[in-house]
């Protein structure tokens, strides 16, 4: 691989690098030379910030963090970087990443928050309406700058908003608007890209479309998104949210694939559809009471089949609607709607919530979190898309065996189209039309009141290995892999392609080492 990359290189793209950077050398005197309108921090606590994410696994410092000015900047603390033989660059959005993705070991970082995060909303020639957004803006401020000033919004989000725009594109962003309208990534028209050359582009579809599909998913490997055009439309006021229990689970798949399918339209359909697992007992976290979706309601055990095994599964769907719509309207569809699930009866939960109550639903869970103390300890979370041709034998080996009792935190699983994926971006998936994402969202007090994080850690191998040796078809999301081996099979046929798009936009593979994909590309070997 490295000998692909290094045909890249080109001679005079060499000639001017100073041969005495390393990335020992003191930042300071490294900084001045870049020349910046912005700031450079280069002492703590600001990089020891740097050198944590939200994973609360992994630490890398680096040797300082810039706070770009805008994207003349970030070209420029590229092209220094590059001038360097060992030098990385690292966009951080908000953290949030597990596994050390948005550190640099001893290199630089840029901070994307402290960018120019205006969020203009823009009608375009072809008639979209689009919100033009900074690369390290929150998609939580996108949301209210959006609703509150025009009464649109974006059709595909997260589950939880404080994530930057730049950091979930690069991966994806998935939630569960994502069955209709695909990921955040199938959502942008244009974006404003720094490549690891340091060269400022626009891409799109029609212009330098190679680049901007590369970056789509593209773990920041090809450049360092700076600005967004993400389609909008008009947002809704309310939102009918719905949760319903299954004892089956081949019920519960064949119940949330149906709504895939359903034709789009007024009160046709579902605008959102999400699941997870769920312990049978009676555990405050990882049982029957994080059903209900209100204080008033609860689980009424008596109500699941007795056939019903450790574990259980519920449905959670939503329906947008306007303040004109008669209740007695709503209830109507949901009625209609919930009258094609067979889902157990009685165990059916629903609320009426503002749309902005409902996007910001898990920032309620996140201050609840936070005053307990897990949202600070480690999180070894584990995100997979899953076949649904081996979705059936995962329920059966790892949520039913492995995970009967639950990990603390959310067991996400449902179904996706591939179909609105477009697979010329960079994000791979596993075969076939329809795969299941599965996140687990580990949420535990730090050792020694909750379990020790190797054990987590090893739990999630044990779901990975069992997954390979009964030949799953698997990919993990948010990949984290550490040897050029795995990172290949992750890949698969995608792997030229993906080593052709780095060698392109970023040959010295200054950018985003904290996903140890590359290594930094030292001219001294060529
Ligand atoms: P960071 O962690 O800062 O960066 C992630 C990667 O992207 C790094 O490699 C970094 O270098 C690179 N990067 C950052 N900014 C840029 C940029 N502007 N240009 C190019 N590269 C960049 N994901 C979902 O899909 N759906 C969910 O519902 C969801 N919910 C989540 C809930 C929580 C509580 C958490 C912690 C994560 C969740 N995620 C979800 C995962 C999340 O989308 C990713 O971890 C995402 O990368 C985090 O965004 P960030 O802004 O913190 O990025």
């Amino acid at each position: 691989m490295i000998a692909y990359l290094e045909h890249f290189v080109h001679e005079n793209e060499t000639d001017t690098i100073p041969d005495t950077y390393s990335r020992n050398d003191d930042a300071a005197l490294l900084c001045t030379d870049m020349d910046i309108q912005g700031s450079i921090d280069y002492g703590s606590p600001t990089t020891s910030l740097a050198a944590k994410d939200f994973g609360g696994i992994q630490a890398a410092k680096p040797s300082a963090v810039v706070r770009p000015a805008g994207a003349d900047d970030i070209s420029r603390v590229v092209k220094f970087a590059s001038r360097s033989g060992t030098m990385t660059v690292a966009a951080r959005g908000n953290g949030h990443s597990i596994n050390g993705q948005a550190m640099s070991d001893g290199g630089l970082v840029v901070d994307m928050r402290s960018m120019d995060s205006s969020i203009d909303v823009v009608r375009l020639h072809s008639g979209d309406v689009v919100v033009d957004v900074g690369g390290g803006a929150l998609w939580e401020d996108v949301l209210r700058r959006c609703v509150l000033g025009y009464g649109l919004a974006p059709r595909s989000w997260t589950d939880y908003l404080r994530l930057t725009v730049g950091g979930t594109l690069s991966n994806a962003g998935v939630s569960g608007q994502a069955f209709r309208y695909g990921p955040q990534t199938a959502n942008v028209t244009e974006l404003e890209v720094v490549t690891g050359k340091g060269d400022t582009l626009k891409c799109s579809e029609s212009q330098n479309s190679e680049l901007f599909f590369a970056v789509l998913g593209g773990l920041g490997q090809f450049g360092i998104i700076t600005r967004a055009r993400v389609l909008l439309q008009p947002a809704p006021d309310k939102v009918r949210w719905i949760r319903v229990v299954y004892a089956d689970f081949d019920e519960f798949t064949r119940d949330a694939e149906s709504l895939l399918t359903l034709p789009e339209g007024e009160d046709s359909s579902f605008d959102y559809v999400e699941g997870f697992a769920f312990a049978n007992s009676d555990d405050l976290v990882n049982g029957w009471p994080s059903v209900p979706l209100d204080p008033n309601q609860s689980f009424d055990p008596t109500l699941k089949p007795c056939s019903a095994g450790p574990v259980l599964y519920c449905l959670e769907v939503a329906l947008h609607y306007r303040n004109v719509d008669r209740r007695s309207t709503v209830d109507r569809v949901v009625e209609r709607l919930l009258g094609r699930l067979s889902y157990c009866e009685g165990l059916e939960y629903q609320v009426e919530v503002s749309y902005m109550e409902f996007l910001l639903r898990v920032k309620h869970a996140e201050q609840q979190a936070k005053a307990n103390g897990i949202w600070d300890a480690p999180h070894p979370w584990l995100n997979l898309f899953v076949s649904k041709t081996d979705i059936a034998s995962f329920d059966r080996l790892v949520f039913q065996k492995i995970l009967k009792r639950g990990i603390g935190g959310p067991m996400l699983v449902y179904p996706l189209l591939r179909s609105k994926w477009d697979d010329r971006t960079s994000v791979v998936l596993p075969e076939g039309d329809i795969f299941y994402i599965v996140a687990l969202l580990r949420f535990s007090l730090p050792y020694p009141e909750g379990p020790p994080v190797e054990e987590m850690i090893s739990q999630n191998r044990e779901i990975i290995q069992t997954c390979t040796k009964c030949g799953l078809g698997l990919k993990l999301y948010l990949p984290h892999y550490t040897s050029e081996d795995d990172w290949k099979q992750h890949f698969g046929n995608e792997w030229t392609r993906f080593v052709e798009r780095k060698a392109r936009f970023d040959p010295m593979a200054i950018l985003a080492p904290g996903q140890k994909i590359f290594p930094r590309r030292n001219r001294q070997s060529s």
